[in-house]
């Protein structure tokens, strides 16, 4: 058997939604490359808890927004270094606002992180994959991109975008043996959520049929199941993980 590490590559793997993929990911037995952009530590907690319970993980500081250090990122630590198998764009930032007093710096830098940035990993990835001729992309849309949201004009356009590039990048990859899928979770239980107003979260755990958030692993979970050996013949398709909440 060859030496040469299976990748498991996440975005924004280091807390939150991320690191219960970059967790799942390495229990299923891929070697987890996770990026972060602000916070080392909550990086370095994720990678102690993979290597505690037995698998490998390396963090990077990685800005989804920086097309230059992805590029360098993808030379330097990917192509003939790694085997890439999986690819899960989950890197993602809210900054929500009433419509007419959305700045166009805050439009521009949600626009970059949450959906330029996917592009540009799905393309540094696809280049690698191809030559491999096998991987799984993964990009982690939302609810609000398939139904929108009041205050999320941003944030919406971004996923919803994301479903399109799916969709088009799964139709183009499918020859060369790479499936591409969206997950696209409701209301979960993480920092970015913590941030919203009690009555909101309130109103959001009303509308959802089994009447909680998700948890994290509940999310990896979907994750896996498209990373992994039982779904072959599932590509372009956007995975709701999101209790039963419907549009
Ligand atoms: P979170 O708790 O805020 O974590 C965000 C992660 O992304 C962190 O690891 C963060 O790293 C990283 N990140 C942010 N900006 C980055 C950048 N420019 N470059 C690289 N990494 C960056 O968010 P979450 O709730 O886990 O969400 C994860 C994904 O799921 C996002 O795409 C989000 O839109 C999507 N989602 C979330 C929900 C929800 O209810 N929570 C619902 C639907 C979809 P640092 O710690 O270094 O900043």
């Amino acid at each position: 058997m060859s030496d040469i590490p299976r990748v498991a590559l996440v975005t924004g793997g280091s807390r939150g939604i991320g690191r219960a993929v970059a967790e799942r990911l390495a229990r299923d037995g891929f070697a987890v490359y996770l990026t972060y952009v602000s916070r080392p530590e909550e990086a370095e907690k994720t990678v102690a808890a993979i290597v505690a319970a037995g698998g490998q993980a390396k963090a990077f500081q990685l800005d989804s927004a920086d097309s230059e250090a992805i590029a360098a990122f993808f030379a330097n630590e990917i192509k003939d270094k790694v085997s890439l198998e999986v690819l899960v764009n989950n890197a993602g930032i809210t900054r929500d606002g009433p419509l007419i007093r959305m700045k166009d710096e805050d439009f521009d830098k949600v626009l970059a992180v949450n959906l330029r940035g996917c592009f540009l990993f799905l393309r540094e990835a696809a280049k690698i994959m191809m030559r491999q001729r096998q991987g799984r992309i993964i990009n982690m849309s939302s609810v609000n991109g398939q139904t929108g949201n009041a205050f999320q004009a941003s944030y919406s356009a971004a996923k919803a975008g994301l479903i399109g590039l799916t969709k088009s990048s799964a139709q183009e990859l499918a020859v060369r043996g790479i499936l591409v899928n969206a997950v696209a979770p409701g209301y979960v239980d993480t920092e970015m959520t913590a941030v919203l107003p009690e009555e909101v979260t309130k109103k959001f755990t009303e509308a959802v049929p089994l009447k909680r958030p998700a948890t994290p692993a509940e999310v990896a979970a979907a994750v896996s199941f498209l990373a992994g050996p039982d779904s072959t013949y599932i590509t372009g398709q956007v995975l709701a993980v999101n209790g039963g909440l419907y549009m």
